[in-house]
């Protein structure tokens, strides 16, 4: 590259090709172009380089970090090898990628729709940002992002819902133009109508780009309406609010993070188009009896001693449509369960998709011990170890034998404790607190 002249456009101009930048061939592979990305990183990082070359590497290095970033994305390259630079700028402006160019979430904004998530009940903060002003080109609207928390109860049986939803849409009196029916926009004075205004932003250590917004007076449409000249019904803002109930289908057996589509019912831009989508993404909330992963569920089965030992015949669980499931352990013959001990019972987890397949159930066995001083006198000690099995006797016994005290605590909390060995107690904690007591350690 030029020595010299550290212009903005050293690093990636309009006409700059991805492949030549990383210096590839078009049909490099995937590993070929990460190999040719890191040599090319490596050899322009801005802390590799003297000095007075520091602000010309910072520039060659975020382009070739941002043609990484195009050319190792399938989607991303499809849409620059189908329209080069020109599929990546937002507005028509000539910045290129040097300074002011979009990052990669604005690419993948424009490519699947972007927008608020999170927070709030169902449908709270719904109305996303409908796209910015002043676009040179007529697009789909900015779809809009909502989490949608369901109960397994719902994932289990599929749920279909309405609600309503206040958008906006373009005004009908107006037909979108935000004026009366022979009234004449006038041309915003700020931007001599061009839409956009120029200003400059620092990019480096005495380097600055030049970088076109919207402009602010006419909200980049290069023209405004005289208040005498406003649509009556919009006042000028040329959509008005409509409410409109929509209805949310659930298949059942949907899972976590999947995303249902309501197409075009996302807010009315007049510069779009067609509207965006209002997508929803399921959030299972947790459930007080089962887990779930995947097509599978898994929930605590709780027996009582003598019910671990001699069998039963009742029903175990209430399962998420509401039937029972029931279990015929007889004895003798049958099986003793143990705790920690799984049941798996085919066919009884969440329905799959399109499909009359189920996953499976996982029972974890729990057995409730009978309470201390449960057994009243001599006579009833008797009959249950005349019942169990009898202990064997040890083949060897110490010819020394101490009886011993005991005293009952919670955990092992008090094992090696102080003693800073890490084999002491609290390292036998699970793996989540443990690394809660490193953290807090450190503070
Ligand atoms: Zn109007
Ligand atoms: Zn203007």
């Amino acid at each position: 590259m030029n020595s010299g002249t550290s212009s903005p456009g050293a690093g990636m101009g309009d006409d700059t090709d991805l492949y030549e930048l990383l210096n590839i061939t078009k049909g490099a592979s995937k590993a070929e172009i990460k190999k040719a990305y890191h040599k090319a990183a490596l050899s322009s990082h801005p802390d590799k380089v003297p000095d007075e070359q520091r602000a010309e590497a910072d520039i060659r290095f975020k382009a070739i970090s941002k043609a990484y970033e195009i050319l190792s994305d399938d989607d991303t390259r499809a849409m620059y090898d189908q329209h080069g630079m020109a599929a990546f700028e937002k507005g028509g402006g000539a910045n290129g990628f040097s300074g002011a160019g979009p990052d990669l979430d604005d690419i993948l904004a424009q490519m699947f729709g972007g927008g608020a998530g999170g927070g709030g009940g169902p449908f709270a903060g719904m109305a996303g940002g409908a796209g910015g002003p002043g676009r040179g080109r007529k697009t789909k609207g900015k779809n809009e992002m909502q989490q949608y928390e369901v109960t397994l109860e719902e994932l289990y049986k599929g749920k279909t819902t309405k609600f309503a939803s206040t958008k906006n849409v373009v005004c009908s009196h107006c037909h979108g133009s935000g004026g009366k029916e022979k009234a004449k926009a006038k041309e915003c004075e700020t931007c001599k109508g061009r839409g956009m205004s120029t200003r400059l932003r620092p990019v480096g250590p005495g380097l600055v780009t030049q970088e076109t917004v919207p402009c602010n007076t006419c909200s980049g449409r290069g023209k405004f309406y005289a208040d005498k000249d406003k649509c009556k019904r919009c006042k000028g803002v040329r959509t008005i609010k409509q409410k409109k109930i929509l209805e949310l289908y659930i298949p059942r057996g949907s899972r976590q993070g999947e995303k249902i589509v309501l197409a075009g019912e996302a807010d009315q831009d007049p510069d779009d188009e067609e509207p965006g989508d209002i997508i929803f993404e399921l959030v299972e909330e947790p459930h007080k009896l089962f887990n779930r992963a995947g097509a599978d569920l898994q929930a605590e089965l709780e027996i009582s001693l003598s019910e671990a030992l001699t069998g039963f015949n009742r029903v175990v669980l209430t399962h998420l449509d509401g039937r029972g499931l029931s279990l015929n352990i007889s004895q003798p013959s049958g099986k003793v369960l143990r705790p920690d001990e799984v049941l798996k019972i085919a066919g009884e987890g969440m329905p799959l998709k399109r499909s009359d397949a189920r996953g499976d159930l996982y029972l974890t066995i729990s057995i409730v011990f009978p309470e201390d001083g449960w057994l009243t006198s001599q006579e009833e000690v008797k009959k249950v170890r005349e019942v169990l099995p009898k202990p064997e006797a040890p083949e060897t016994a110490p010819e020394l034998v101490d009886e011993v005290l005991f005293e009952s605590v919670d955990d092992m909390e008090a094992f090696g404790a102080g003693s800073g060995d890490p084999r002491a107690g609290t390292e036998w904690e699970d793996d989540e607190e443990g690394v809660e007591g490193a953290q807090c350690a450190q503070q």
